[in-house]
């Protein structure tokens, strides 16, 4: 069955095509055709790709008068040259979508309904930049595949397990009763990485505890033990937490009230300051890419050098505070494109786990490429390498969800 995955960010709408079994193996199926639309300021980008891996520029196809129609025209491009797939849209059986903020009722993946849409709608004061964009990909989807069924997968579902004492905010109590809470964000692709790591060290994963760290545009960390999340780092919305590329993470809430009541910032300033201009980028001064803040440490950017050293620094309290939170560790997992690809990161950040038993072989990590083992035969904790895989996951749920519809 052709599965098509929509993956709606606030700067990207990533759209990916399967073909998979109605009972999927538990390993990734390959790409059949992947778009991808990127937004920057008033820039907009369409890269695509087919089954080969040839890629094709398209910034000249799109220009559409906005956001929507140009992920309409992105999807229509499974059936025109010169990335054609599939014959028409009828081919489609199923829609996935990557829904961010489940909020407090929507957990496990569902079929897309008006109630569930309209229950989607109501978290989307919760996370308006990515909420809205999954709606619009919804909408969209329902025009050019009417009548197939849509699933959302909710990217705070796989964090529905956490403790009481890991989920509600020491504040008072009325928060909690108010769905001010810890939800956790990453879970798609958290999961994934549990049970591959698991997979990896041919062991079950209910005798295992797994530390897994999604490190991409956005970061954070899952403590996973017998395969549930019973800890992790983002929280009631995606900027609690370790550093990011242009989030900070988790600041002092004391620095807000100073900056509403002496300079007078304003909400949307605040949002602004913590979403686009904190982080990698707020510290460097030079980019949000982790590839351009190291090289420009290693050519003397001091501040640079100090963003690098703040996420590291972060990254190894973060993983420490999991390894808490699970009593031990067997497994770390690096994965998304900061953990896949910087050797760097991997590298500095492990330096300081020996506490834990981990210990890193430095050729290995220099050459990883996932999915692989990076730790020493002597490590006490395994350090893998992971694929991040969210679309083909999303995709796995859709099949199994409409197996027996
Ligand atoms: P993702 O959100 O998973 O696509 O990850 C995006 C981030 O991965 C980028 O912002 C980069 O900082 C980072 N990244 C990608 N490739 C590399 C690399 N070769 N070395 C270091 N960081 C990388």
């Amino acid at each position: 069955m052709k599965i098509l995955v929509l993956n709606s960010g606030s700067s990207t709408q990533k759209s990916a095509l399967f073909d998979l079994d109605p009972t999927p193996s538990s390993e990734p199926t390959p790409l059949l055709w992947e778009g991808k639309l990127e937004w920057d300021g008033d820039k907009e980008t369409l890269t695509l790709k087919n089954a080969d891996g040839n890629k094709f520029n398209a910034e000249a196809v799109v220009q559409a008068k906005d956001r929507r129609s140009s992920l309409e025209k992105m999807l229509q491009k499974l059936w025109q040259p010169p990335t054609q797939t599939i014959r028409n849209g009828s081919e489609i059986a199923v829609v996935g979508h990557r829904i961010v903020h489940g909020g407090p009722h929507l957990c496990q993946p569902t079929i897309i309904t008006s109630e569930v849409k309209q229950a989607i709608a109501d978290v989307s004061a919760i996370a308006p930049l990515h909420n809205k964009a999954g709606l619009q990909g919804i909408e969209i989807a329902e025009k050019l595949f009417p009548g197939k069924p849509q699933v959302a997968v909710f990217d705070t579902g796989f964090h529905r397990t956490l403790p009481p004492h890991a989920a509600v905010y020491p504040g008072p109590y009325e928060w909690f009763e108010h769905g001010i809470r810890r939800y956790g964000f990453h879970g798609i692709s958290h999961e994934y990485c549990g049970h591959r790591a698991a997979r990896m060290l041919g062991r079950e994963i209910s005798s295992l505890k797994i530390i897994s760290c999604h490190l991409g545009n956005g970061c954070s960390l899952a403590a996973i033990d017998a395969g549930k999340s019973v800890d992790t780092t983002m929280g009631f919305t995606p900027l609690e937490g370790i550093m990011m590329g242009t989030r900070g993470g988790s600041v002092d809430p004391g620095i807000l009230l100073q900056l509403m009541r002496a300079d007078h910032t304003s909400v949307d300033q605040l949002d602004e300051t913590l979403n686009r201009r904190s982080g990698l980028l707020g510290i460097s001064g030079v980019s949000s890419d982790m590839r351009d803040v190291v090289k420009a440490a290693g050519n003397g950017n001091e501040r640079a050098k100090l963003a690098f050293d703040i996420f590291v620094h972060r990254l190894q309290t973060g993983i420490a505070a999991m390894a808490a939170s699970l009593g031990g560790v067997d497994a770390i997992a690096f994965t998304a494109g900061i953990g896949e690809n910087s050797a760097e990161v991997r590298r500095a950040t492990c330096a300081k786990l020996g506490f834990l038993g981990a210990q890193i072989d430095e050729g290995k990590n220099a050459l990883a490429k996932p999915d692989v083992e990076i730790s020493t035969s002597k490590s006490a904790v395994r350090v893998l390498v992971i694929r991040a895989q969210e679309d083909w996951s999303i995709a796995r749920e859709c099949a199994e969800l409409t197996r027996t519809m």
